[in-house]
């Protein structure tokens, strides 16, 4: 069918607009504030933190390559911030970690909107980008949807962070997704369970080994679990409540609204077969009670933009340094297998090691003012494996909002406008690694 031709009132002007408000757009949106930007953050639900709130994901990867932190700048200072605001038994075990700290979705929640007002973020909830007005390799405005209605946001530069890349999308992007054979890692529906008891389980794993392997085996042969996977991630966030990231939900396509609804209802039964059988099985797990499920179930893989550079396996086996770095990654290729009897692949980096993530793949080819940072940028399907975990997506998201609020300050459209050496200069300044040489080149920056 064809829309008939409509006026629509405009909502906003901005310098820059951020589609979604994962960690990628917690990033982007503050930076780009802090910079001085006029910054509106449009975000679906009715909170910030992306698939840590929204799909309950229960633990943040971690920050470090094994020997230092790699993961610096906002990432940090959320994930401090987050720590500064637990319980005093969560702080005394995870006060001084940085890797695989366990997140409290409803604390992160209440920490971003905070955030985001003390930098003068305008946010808008509840509303979603649908589309774009765009010409010419420009967008002019997107197109949203909400309560009020249809309307339009004009912005200087576009920071898309829906994970999706809907916004290049729309823009006429040229897009990856998947494997060879159009396959996907699979979907999780992760949950929250308290009335836990944690020290008789740690007693149980002191015995057994961690993530409830020797278990799961056992009752996949005996035919009493379906899972894929011998492995269950649990995040305790006190000693009675717990976040899983646990079982896998196929054949999901993420930007696809039916398969959502599908991972949505199979997710959810999934869950409660794997909380009786919990309930049943694993010590200090007997009276568990399960509080909630994910609000969608948690997408690990769809498009990934064509950028002006694609990163590859090769750059990350290498370890390879990019002129226009803006962030580094350690974290290692965590491929998830697109079938329920395939296997995980994984590969991982020396300690001590990373690779960088230049500025050109963010810049989608043949859109000049749309930035896209996340699990989306420009990477071949085994490197997104690495780069898609929340601490990257922060610091991708500060350069983003970083480059988005220099572009913006000085009247240019074309992200391609941005003088690297400043923009580096200036990440540094704000807190970000991006690697030894470069530190060092900027270090007086920083004083
Ligand atoms: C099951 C699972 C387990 C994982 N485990 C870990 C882990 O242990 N540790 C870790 O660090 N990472 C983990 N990851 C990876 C990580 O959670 C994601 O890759 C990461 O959150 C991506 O960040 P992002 O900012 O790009 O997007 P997201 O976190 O997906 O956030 C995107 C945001 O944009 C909003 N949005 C999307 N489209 C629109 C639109 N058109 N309009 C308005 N708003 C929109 C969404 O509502 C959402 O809030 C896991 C992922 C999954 C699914």
């Amino acid at each position: 069918m064809t829309i008939p031709a409509m006026d629509i009132p405009v909502y906003a002007d901005v310098d820059v607009l951020v589609a979604g408000g994962g960690p990628a757009g917690v990033g982007a949106a503050l930076a780009a504030a802090r910079n001085g930007a006029s910054v509106l953050l449009i975000e679906q639900r009715g909170y910030l933190g992306g698939m840590a709130t929204v799909a309950q994901v229960p633990a943040w990867c971690p920050y470090t390559d094994g020997k230092k932190p790699v993961i610096r700048g906002i990432g940090l200072e959320i994930l401090n911030e987050m720590k500064s605001r637990m319980e005093p038994e969560f702080q005394a075990i995870w006060g001084d970690k940085l890797n695989w700290v366990p997140i409290d979705a409803e604390v992160l929640k209440k920490l971003l909107d905070d955030k985001m007002m003390e930098a003068g973020v305008n946010i808008l909830y509840h509303t979603f980008v649908g589309n774009v007005i765009h010409g010419n390799g420009i967008v002019e405005a997107a197109i949203i949807h909400n309560k009020t209605g249809t309307q339009a946001v004009k912005a200087k530069i576009f920071v898309d962070a829906s994970s999706d890349a809907d916004l290049a999308y729309h823009a006429g992007g040229q897009f990856a997704k998947g494997g060879d054979e159009g396959e996907l890692q699979p979907g999780t529906m992760c949950f929250v369970m308290s009335n836990l008891d944690r020290l008789k389980y740690m007693e149980y794993v002191k015995e057994h080994g961690p993530s409830l392997k020797a278990a799961i085996n056992e009752a996949k042969a005996k035919g009493t679990l379906r899972v894929a996977r011998d492995w269950a991630g649990i995040s305790w966030v006190n000693d009675h409540t717990a976040g899983f990231n646990f079982g896998h939900v196929f054949g999901i396509d993420g930007s696809k609204a039916e398969d959502l609804t599908r991972g949505a209802i199979e997710g959810r039964d999934l869950v409660r077969h794997i909380v009786e059988w919990l309930k049943q099985t694993i010590p200090g797990f007997a009276n568990g009670f399960l509080v909630l499920t994910g609000e969608q179930v948690g997408i690990r893989e769809t498009r990934r933009i064509v950028g002006d550079v694609v990163v590859t396996a090769d750059d990350f086996m290498q370890c390879r340094t990019f002129p226009d770095d803006i962030a580094r990654n350690s974290y290692f290729i965590d491929i998830h297998m697109a079938k329920p009897t395939g296997g995980m692949v994984v590969s991982h980096l020396p300690p001590g090691e990373s690779h960088g993530i230049p500025y050109r793949a963010l810049l989608p080819v043949g859109i000049d003012n749309v930035i896209v940072a996340g699990r989306s940028i420009s990477t071949d399907r085994a490197t997104q494996g690495s780069t898609r975990v929340m601490p990257n997506c922060f610091a991708m998201g500060e350069a983003a909002g970083t480059a988005a609020a220099l572009l913006a300050k000085q009247g240019k459209r074309s992200s391609r406008g941005i003088d690297i050496e400043e923009l580096q200069r200036q990440l540094v300044r704000q807190g970000a690694w991006l690697g030894e040489d470069v530190n060092g080149k900027f270090q007086e920056a920083v004083i």
